[in-house]
């Protein structure tokens, strides 16, 4: 079954291939306690999904430019994507909205987030997961509906999970 706000609907058709490979580009920013709890959290939130990931580091330097609302807008997120792949990229900004999608031109997905805000920097490690969990679930495909964690909760429901593993085929 297919709906709009589901893979396949009206965000997107994403073409990864299996597992699919997430570029993890926002671990190298943090340092001590913050790493380990962004990476508790990307656990929790890929783990979420039951769909097969294959997990890799790109350090921040590595981009073609360091993500602000001001490069972002003048260079569009396209040289920041990795082909079949969900990139990870850190916003260096306290702006309100965490973002992502699926790039049809580019063949890849990509979640922006922004880590420099207050509750990123105060938020337990399930606030942080929902999030990586909501701008993921863009990256693979899904747009807002529902009732479950593309709608606000706090993870993804059983409805999304069969959603996104009816359309991977796993
Ligand atoms: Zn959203």
């Amino acid at each position: 079954m297919t709906f709009a706000w589901s893979p396949g609907g009206d965000f997107g058709s994403p073409t990864y291939s299996l597992p699919v490979r997430v570029v993890d580009g926002v671990k190298s920013t943090f340092i001590n306690e913050r790493r380990r709890r962004w990476r508790e959290a990307l656990d929790l939130a890929l783990g979420w999904w039951m769909l097969p990931f294959a997990l890799t580091y790109r350090p921040e330097s590595e981009q073609a430019y360091i993500a602000t609302p001001q490069t972002v807008s003048s260079l569009s997120v396209n040289p920041l994507i990795i082909a079949n792949a969900i990139a990870l990229i850190r916003m260096h900004a306290d702006v309100a909205g965490d973002s992502a999608g699926w790039i049809a031109e580019m063949g890849g997905g990509i979640c922006l987030d922004t880590p420099w805000r207050a509750w990123w920097m105060q938020g337990g490690r399930a606030t942080i997961a929902a999030t990586i969990a909501h701008e993921s679930g863009h990256a693979l495909g899904f747009g807002h509906g529902g009732n479950g964690v593309m709608m606000g909760a706090g993870k993804p429901n059983e409805q999304e999970r069969q959603l996104a593993v009816t359309y991977y085929g796993t």
